[in-house]
């Protein structure tokens, strides 16, 4: 079993319920959940369509008869249409930009903003925190969950907050350093953002107070870890979560680090095929879709996330009992079809992070020119990498191409740049442009 990277607190007993308990816990609150949800007009339609009576939901494993959700449901009952309390009752409202179309938003009442809280709690207590820690967050504060969401979990656990916001990276690593925060929270690219930040103004790894990291907003790999780590001499946590179903907190790491305990007490997770949504068996990779058990604003029945990962129900050995979920790996909407071959930005990442001296600052520009898709992939090059000695870049340059081609199947010309010429974002990089008309 995987050896703890710190010491096992556990916020809620909740978290160590027995599967059989837990399982009746589940029932119950899935049968309260689609009675509240079938007092909103979309829900009540759409259980009607699936032939389920609100009345027949007893046990969990019911939620497979009950319709999905999908992103263009919330979109389609703008603005806040699919709220089941009345208006009145709402004390906080959130939303997601999204890259197209219109913003969706999210609701939520006393209680629902109470158990969120509670539940980011859970994750930053597992991953460290404690309360006599300083927490320096870099999240955006605003309509993204992000922000706020981490905030009041930070102030539950009694830690302290810095709610530093995103934007001028230099005044961060001041902050943190004269502050003395021990904990960062930002999403995986703008840490390692950060940390290249405090490397070019003299800091050595561990020289900064920081000793743990929490970050999510965003997919990130294995290897960018290890970046993050070493560049800010930090260990690091992944958490999960999403604006429709509540925000961070669905699931989070725990010592072992070893994949990230679902809520379950709060929300069902199934893993299925995004075509078929058939179930796919636990270890295989599939779309994600949740169901919330407590939300009161805005349940959500089956709402696809379209973020493709797998389910671990091994026990682990920090003694929480939720089931663990991989990080994710790609979305579906994300895939890219190259050359007819399914293509993930992560899986680029991934080649990238294996070669010594290259940043993982990249940019996919995928086009069609004649009748053949072509991916061009620009790489930043690390600041003491960079050289003039043609040979020794071109040597780098094949290695890429080796690795890229070894882990996606498909060849992409490389293109190297100079350090810190690709664009830098506070929130999620944009990683991919596809110049295809489809
Ligand atoms: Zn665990």
């Amino acid at each position: 079993m995987a050896k703890l990277a710190v010491e096992n607190r556990i916020w809620d007993p909740a978290e160590t319920l027995p599967r059989d308990a837990l399982r009746a816990l589940q029932g119950r609150r899935l049968a309260e959940t689609v009675a509240r949800a079938a007092k909103v007009p979309f829900y009540r339609d759409a259980l009607a369509r699936a032939g389920v009576d609100p009345a027949g939901v007893r046990s969990v494993d019911d939620v497979r008869r009950l319709p999905f959700t999908v992103k263009d449901d919330l979109r389609e009952n703008y603005p806040l249409g699919l709220l089941a309390v009345p208006r009145a009752e709402i004390v906080r409202v959130h939303g997601s930009s999204g890259t197209t179309g219109k913003p969706t938003f999210v609701a939520y009442t006393r209680n629902d903003l109470d158990v969120w809280s509670g539940l980011v709690a859970r994750f930053l207590v597992a991953g460290g925190l404690r309360p006599e820690h300083l927490v320096h967050v870099a999240f955006g504060y605003g309509l993204f969950t992000g922000g706020f969401g981490l905030h009041y979990g930070i102030e539950k656990v009694g830690a302290g907050v810095v709610p530093a916001a995103g934007g001028n990276t230099p005044r961060q690593v001041l902050l943190i350093r004269d502050l003395g925060a021990e904990v960062l929270v930002c999403t995986p690219s703008y840490a390692l953002h950060i940390a290249e930040v405090a490397k070019a103004e003299g800091f050595l790894p561990g020289t900064l107070p920081l000793r743990f990291g929490h970050f999510g907003g965003e997919p990130w790999t294995e290897e960018m870890r290890v970046e993050i780590e070493r560049g800010l001499g930090i260990l690091a946590f992944n958490n999960y979560g999403l604006s429709e179903v509540i925000g961070p907190g669905v699931s989070g790491e725990c010592g072992a680090r070893a994949g990230m305990h679902v809520q379950e007490d709060h929300f069902v997770v199934e893993c299925v095929h995004p075509e078929t949504l058939e179930p796919v068996p636990d270890g295989g990779t599939g779309e994600l879709v949740f169901t919330t058990l407590t939300k009161e604003a805005l349940p959500v029945l089956r709402y696809r996330t379209r973020d493709l990962a797998s389910l671990d129900r091994s026990p682990c050995p920090c003694g929480r009992t939720g089931v663990r979920m991989s990080r994710v790996v790609g979305r579906s909407d994300d895939m890219l079809i190259i050359r007819g071959v399914n293509v993930f930005p992560s899986q680029v990442e991934e080649a990238l992070l294996r070669v010594e001296g290259t940043a993982p600052h990249y940019l996919i520009e995928i086009s069609r020119p004649g009748t053949l898709d072509e991916a061009v992939v620009k790489v930043e090059v690390r600041p003491g990498d960079f050289r003039d000695e043609m040979r020794e870049m071109i040597e780098l340059r094949d290695r890429i191409d080796r690795e890229i081609h070894a882990v996606t199947g498909v060849r992409m010309t490389v293109e190297l740049v100079a350090p810190n010429t690709l664009e830098r974002s506070a929130g999620k990089a944009r990683r991919v442009f596809d110049h295809r008309n489809r």
